[in-house]
C-alpha cells in the first residue's frame, strides 16, 4: 500500500502576520517542506505583488500564483453587477476560496491530507479558514508560540523585510478596492494610486447604474467622497483619531515582551494602534483570507 501524500500549505496574503509566518516557519521548522500559494484575484496592490517578490527571495523559493479563471469584472457580471459587501463576500468565495480548492482538490480526491497553516496571531480570537472538507487539517503557529503584532513585527525586521510598503498609507493587503477600506485609505489611494482609483470608481458607476443597493465604501459613492471639502474633512477626522491614540499608546509599550530598543516610534505607534486610528477593530473589519 502506498504511504498517504501529505502536502504543507501555506497562504500568503500580501498582508504582515502571513508573510512573518512563513519567515517563522523557514527559520524554526526548515524540516517541513511547505508549499506557498497567493491567491491573486487580479487586482491586488501594487505594493503587495512587490513584497510577493522580497519573500520569495528570503524563502528562497517560489510562491504559487493560484488565479481565478475569470477575473473581477466577469464575476461583478454573474452577480447582477452588485458589489461585492461584508453581507455579499463573493469575491473572496470566488477569487480566493475557489482557486484554493481547486488547488488542493487531486490530493484530496486521492485520500491524501492537506496541513493548512493560517496566519492568526496569539493577540486574536478567530478561528482563520476552516473546510468542511475531510483531509484538511488547520494549524495556527504563531498562535501556538505565543507570537503577538509585536512579535509579527519583530520577525519581519528580523529578516529584513519589514512591513510591506503600503502600510505607509492603508492597514491592509488585498484588492485595490477591497470595501473593508476605510474612508481615510479611500483618500488615499486616490493620491497613491490614482489610476487604481479611478478603476474602482468606474466599477461602482457600473453598480449603481444596475440597481446595485451598496457603494464600495458605506452612505456615499467614491464620486461624492472624491469632492476637495470631503477629502479635507476625512484627513481632519483621522488625524484626530491618530492624535488620540498616540497620547494612548507610550503607556502601552510595556504590554508585548516583543517590542525592545529596535522599534522605531512608527513601528510601535503602527503595532499598537493601527486598528484604533482606523477606526474599527481588526477582526470585525478584515478577512483572514485576504488580510492576513
Ligand atoms: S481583498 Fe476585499 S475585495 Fe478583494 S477578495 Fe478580499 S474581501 Fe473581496
Amino acid at each position: 500500500m502506498s504511504a498517504e501524500v501529505i502536502r504543507h500549505v501555506l497562504g500568503i496574503s500580501g498582508g504582515k502576520d502571513s508573510a512573518a509566518l512563513a519567515v517563522f516557519m523557514k527559520n524554526e521548522h526548515p524540516e517541513i517542506k511547505i508549499e506557498y500559494f497567493f491567491t491573486d484575484t487580479g487586482s491586488e496592490l501594487p505594493e503587495v505583488y512587490d513584497y510577493l517578490i522580497r519573500l520569495e527571495a528570503f524563502l528562497g523559493q517560489e510562491i504559487n500564483r493560484l488565479n481565478s479563471e475569470r477575473d473581477f469584472e466577469y464575476w461583478l457580471r454573474k452577480y447582477n453587477n452588485f458589489l461585492p459587501s461584508v453581507q455579499q463576500r463573493w469575491c473572496t468565495i470566488n477569487m480566493k476560496l475557489k482557486p484554493f480548492e481547486a488547488w488542493i482538490k487531486p490530493t484530496v480526491d486521492q485520500g491524501g491530507k492537506i496541513i493548512s497553516y493560517v496566519a492568526i496571531r496569539a493577540d486574536e480570537d478567530r478561528s482563520g479558514y476552516r473546510s468542511d472538507t475531510p483531509g484538511i487539517e488547520v494549524v495556527f503557529p504563531l498562535k501556538d508560540a505565543n507570537i503577538d503584532k509585536a512579535g509579527v513585527t519583530h520577525i519581519l525586521k528580523d529578516a529584513g523585510l519589514d512591513l510591506p510598503a503600503y502600510y505607509k498609507w492603508r492597514s491592509r493587503s488585498g484588492c485595490t478596492f477591497c470595501f473593508f477600506q476605510q474612508k481615510i485609505e479611500w483618500v488615499r489611494l486616490r493620491e497613491e494610486h490614482p489610476d487604481k482609483f479611478e478603476e474602482a470608481k468606474n466599477l461602482e458607476k457600473t453598480a449603481l447604474s444596475h440597481g446595485s443597493p451598496f457603494t464600495w465604501s458605506q452612505h456615499e459613492s467614491l464620486e461624492e467622497m472624491s469632492k476637495p471639502e470631503r477629502i479635507e474633512q476625512i484627513k481632519a477626522e483621522y488625524d484626530n483619531r491618530l492624535q488620540r491614540v498616540k497620547n494612548n499608546a507610550r503607556a502601552s509599550k510595556r504590554l508585548s515582551p516583543f517590542i525592545d530598543e529596535s522599534f522605531t516610534d512608527c513601528e510601535v505607534d503602527e503595532i499598537f494602534d493601527i486598528d484604533e486610528v482606523y477606526g474599527r477593530g481588526e477582526v470585525s473589519s478584515s478577512c483572514v483570507v485576504c488580510h492576513k
